[in-house]
């Protein structure tokens, strides 16, 4: 094969991938890099968010979720057992399965799109070269007509904070404990933080969630965040806010933890300790000197609205640029970036990326909440239904957690919805179909919705909008 390609993407995870896939689809000459390595040594395609983020994450909160509710909610369906118990080697046994066979479709999916996939570093050289150094340390150079780089991101780690990977561990690790700890520390009560928390308290950890900030999920509607705030602590997750630390150290096999918080300073004990503070761009050895590509400060790939770097005919996508550290946002730019090399139509609406949190109850938005509406000096109007008014929720045993729409008061444009509560992370599927339209709340109220689902939730808060809601009441 000659080492001449139309594209060549560095990064197969969900920004590059896609990217390779649509350039295969156009007809372009595609090869994709990709130098992630497994725990057990293994190459494979799908970089952080198959390997080590969305998909095992979700493949243990499933798990956990479905023993937690065997354990608490069975009963009121009528259904008992003797004898419940964790088989954390099972467990985690199909949560690598379930990773291991999507990680594997990716290579199928190369194939089928003459995707030329190729394990191994690339280091992008001026004039659109890029160097591939192989697992068995041969070297080649694929000469480009397009670059786009596409290498992710990694846990951001604290100096005062060593990582050990045994006790004190980052994101990764903590997806892969072979045992559950009986006190795990968590610092970070972000999206990851609050994830990984949700999955060992349900299988039996003590867990303690240390957020430097005051306020808890400031990116969230407060009417949401502060449902959520009370469902976990119901759920028995110590959330402490405003708690700033300062270091912790493993010693024997205990991990101490300092941190200050308004009443003073503290010292605590836990059997791991989860650092989930952020991730941070990953460009290490990727940009060889003149390659032209420029970071801004905080280490970003430098990228326009249509993600072309400083270079030319080179582009970056996904965590490596600006904007939400997100599997899908980095997907759309690299679908965006593949039809533009080919000539084609491609945009990105960033005003309407999804965000979901992926606990029970989960959490979802798209848009603007209620505070930024607000603050932006816009009149608007609010609808609220609560599941605990959802027929469909009540048969399911999840009445928890409420729809809120928020809209414009003068053209009624909705500006933002937010759900907690079941399923939340597919509901917020019509709210982004819905604004991605610049869909009115009168749109929303004239659609009609299967009964009983769900999806009524988001019917019913965008009457209450109007205060035309019927099944629930209108305040
Ligand atoms: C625990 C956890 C849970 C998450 N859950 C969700 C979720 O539910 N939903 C969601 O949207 N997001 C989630 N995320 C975030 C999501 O994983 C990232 O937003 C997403 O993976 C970013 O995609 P990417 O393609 O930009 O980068 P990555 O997925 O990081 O992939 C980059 C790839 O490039 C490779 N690479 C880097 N440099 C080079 C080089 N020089 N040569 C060759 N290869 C290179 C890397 O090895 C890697 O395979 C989660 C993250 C974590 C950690």
């Amino acid at each position: 094969m000659s080492d001449s390609y139309d594209v060549v993407v560095i990064g197969a995870g969900p920004a590059g991938y896609p990217a390779a896939i649509r350039a295969g689809q156009n007809k372009l000459k595609v090869a994709c890099v990709d130098e992630w390595r497994n725990t057990d040594g293994s190459y494979a395609f799908g970089g952080t968010c198959l390997n080590a983020g969305c998909i095992p994450s979700k493949a243990l909160l499933e798990s956990s979720e479905l023993y937690q509710r065997a354990k608490e909610e069975f009963a009121a369906h009528g259904i008992t057992f003797g004898d419940l118990k964790v088989d954390l080697a099972a467990m985690q046994g199909r949560r690598a399965g379930v990773v291991k066979t999507m990680t594997s479709g990716i290579n199928a999916l190369f194939k089928a799109n003459n995707v030329a996939g190729i394990q191994g570093h690339g280091q992008l050289e001026p004039g659109n070269k890029v160097r591939v150094k192989a697992p068995d340390g041969s070297e080649r150079t694929l000469d480009a007509k397009h670059v786009v780089l596409a290498s992710g991101s990694i846990p951001i780690r604290l100096k005062t904070v060593p990582h050990d990977g045994k006790y004190i561990v980052d994101s990764w690790n903590a997806l892969e404990f072979d045992e559950v700890p009986r006190r795990l520390g968590v610092i970070g009560a972000g999206v990851i933080g609050l994830e990984l928390g949700s999955v060992w308290r349900r299988l039996g950890a003590e867990v303690t969630v240390l957020e430097a900030l005051p306020q808890f999920l400031p990116m969230v509607d407060q009417t949401i965040a502060k449902e959520a705030q009370r469902q976990y602590k119901k759920q028995g997750l110590d959330i402490k806010l405003g708690a700033r630390v300062s270091s912790a150290a493993a010693a024997g096999k205990a991990v101490t933890v300092a941190y200050s918080d308004e009443k003073g300073e503290h010292s605590v004990e836990f059997d791991k300790l989860i650092v989930a503070v952020g991730r941070r761009p990953f460009t290490a050895g990727l940009l060889a000197e003149g390659s032209g590509v420029t970071l801004d400060e905080r280490g970003f790939i430098e990228v326009d609205e249509q993600c072309r770097t400083k270079a030319p005919n080179v582009w970056a996508v996904g965590d490596v640029v600006r904007g939400p550290m997100l599997a899908h946002k980095g997907k759309e730019e690299g679908l965006m970036v593949a039809d533009l090399i080919a000539g084609h139509y491609g945009a990105v609406n960033y005003d309407v990326v999804p965000s979901v949190i992926y606990t029970a109850p989960e959490i979802a938005w798209v848009g603007r909440t209620e505070e930024q509406v607000k603050q932006s000096g816009r009149a608007y109007k609010v609808g609220t239904f609560p599941f605990a008014a959802s027929g469909r929720a009540r048969a399911m045993e999840a009445g928890v957690g409420m729809t809120k729409i928020v809209s414009a008061k003068d053209d009624d444009e909705v500006l933002g919805v937010h759900i907690i509560g079941p399923m939340a992370g597919e509901l917020i599927s019509e709210a982004v179909l819905a604004m991605e339209y610049s869909a009115s709340t009168e749109d929303i109220q004239r659609t009609m919705h299967a009964h009983p689902t769900l999806a009524e939730a988001l019917h019913e808060a965008a009457l209450a909008v109007d205060k035309k809601a019927i099944d629930g009441l209108n305040r």
